[in-house]
């Protein structure tokens, strides 16, 4: 089984939804064709939801009605029969009733989910029409009938596993399944999603859950390039990565992959191949556990870092002090990016600001604690250890403008990261583009 994720732009346009359906019945493999809602959608489900939650109900009306009039057009042009075109509008509007309806009740978290998930339920079942109406045979598998996750937010891959066997096994004669990206439910059983960008998510999920031949990654770029094309003028694509590499460059603000995107993958060996819809000649990025070449392969930038300075002269050095400034981290589900160690401070990173003035405060048993806000991670990735003489400077060279906050190096061979201001950041990126890749 195949395993094919195509995002919001790839789905957004109707031609391009017919230029999917090309790609899916290229030829006779069994495949799940996992869609994103179509590009903008959930943007405008997100200002819905702020909307209601403050109260402007008028504001989210007209929202609604705008995304509404779009569907329409939509599905004047994506489908040509009556008949097909009637049954996809009172699909539509089943929708937009329902969004309408909660205007009218009171608005709370569980109900935001449930509007976040309206996309990728109505590009589904737009395709699977589009599908119908040019004759190819497809089944519509529901997300929510097989996609968990518990109740720490992480995904159930055993159970997805086998809710999706079982579902599968219904249809020993079908070779096309459609399904939605990024929703779910969760540990109480309610509507949920796997945040911003989750198909990709999703899409690796559900190909480790059946152990999927490849998971492809179908988006409007030829792959992960060397630099954040929306930063820098010239990038290049890359024709290979590892999964380390491919996990950094997501986690650390590589936006063409979610950043968790790669651990399921990656336990079942299975390549992901980041492919572009709009130029599906081109060869794309293929990621697999194979390293590789040597020296830097890209740069991604991450930003909303926070970087926490801990000094304490008397506690440092002695044993057990680390562990006890972890404790509170963990306390707080609060992950840590970076560290750097002195003899008498250490600083951390981290993303998530949720907790942080109740880890501020316990941190205060130990030392005094320092925070810089609007910092970026600059992480730089490759096989960094085979040519770790030069590496180091030709890096330290490219940033000699820019001021550090912090640095680590030797964490893993694969992985260089800085961290800077993000006033610094575009010229940071463009520094190394120049100074790595000899690129503008
Ligand atoms: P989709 O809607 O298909 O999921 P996304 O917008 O989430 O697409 O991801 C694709 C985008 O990621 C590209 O258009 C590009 O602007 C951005 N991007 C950021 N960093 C990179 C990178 N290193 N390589 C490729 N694309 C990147
Ligand atoms: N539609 C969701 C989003 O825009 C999920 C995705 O596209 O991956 O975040
Ligand atoms: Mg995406």
């Amino acid at each position: 089984m195949r395993i094919m994720k195509f995002g919001g732009t790839s789905v957004g346009q109707p031609q391009r939804m017919h230029q999917v359906a090309k790609l899916v019945t290229a030829d006779a493999q069994a495949k799940i064709v996992v869609l994103s809602a179509l590009s903008g959608t959930t943007n405008t489900l997100v200002q819905i939801g702020e909307s209601l939650a403050a109260g402007q109900k008028t504001e989210a009306k007209a929202i609604i009605d705008q995304l509404h009039a779009h569907y329409k057009t939509f599905i004047q042009d994506l489908l040509q029969s009556d008949s097909y075109r009637a049954e996809a509008h009172q699909i539509i509007d089943e929708h937009f009733e329902f969004l309408n309806i909660i205007l009218k009740i009171s608005f709370n978290e569980a109900i935001n989910r449930d509007i976040l998930a309206q996309g990728e339920l109505m590009s589904t079942k737009l395709f699977h029409i589009y599908c119908k109406e040019a004759g190819i045979k497809s089944v519509l598998l529901q997300a929510l009938d097989f996609m968990s996750i518990d109740e720490n937010n992480e995904p159930e891959l055993g159970k997805i596993g086998e809710r999706l066997t079982a579902l599968l096994a219904k249809y020993p004669q079908d070779t096309l399944f459609i399904t939605q990206g990024y929703i779910c439910k969760n540990s109480r059983n309610e509507v949920d999603n796997l945040k911003r960008g989750g198909s990709d998510y999703s899409a690796s999920l559900i190909g480790a859950a059946i152990k999927a031949s490849v998971i492809e990654i179908w988006t409007d770029i030829d792959g992960m390039h060397n630099n954040d094309p929306r930063v820098v003028k010239q990038t290049r694509p890359i024709a290979h990565l590892s999964f380390e590499e491919a996990a950094e460059l997501a986690y650390f603000g590589a936006k063409i992959l979610h950043p968790a995107s790669i651990w399921p993958a990656q336990l079942h060996n299975i390549p992901v191949k980041l492919l572009n819809t709009m130029q599906p000649e081109a060869a794309g990025t293929t990621i697999t556990a194979e390293e590789q070449g040597a020296g830097v392969e890209a740069i991604a930038a991450k930003d909303g870092i926070i970087a926490i300075k801990i000094k304490s002269s008397r506690m440092l050095l002695a044993y057990g002090f680390l562990r006890q400034v972890f404790e509170i981290f963990e306390k707080y589900k609060t992950p840590i990016d970076m560290i750097t160690t002195s003899e008498v401070a250490v600083s951390v990173t981290i993303d998530d600001r949720t907790y942080l003035p109740q880890i501020l405060e316990e941190l205060k048993k130990y030392g005094t604690a320092e925070v810089d806000e609007n910092q970026s991670i600059i992480c730089i990735v490759g096989n960094l250890v085979a040519e770790s003489k030069g590496v180091i400077k030709n890096i330290m060279d490219a940033m000699v403008e820019i001021p550090l906050r912090m640095v680590s190096y030797g964490g893993s061979k694969h992985n260089v990261s800085l961290l800077v201001d993000s006033k610094y950041k575009v010229d940071a990126l463009k520094s190394l583009n120049k100074g790595l890749f000899g690129l503008d």
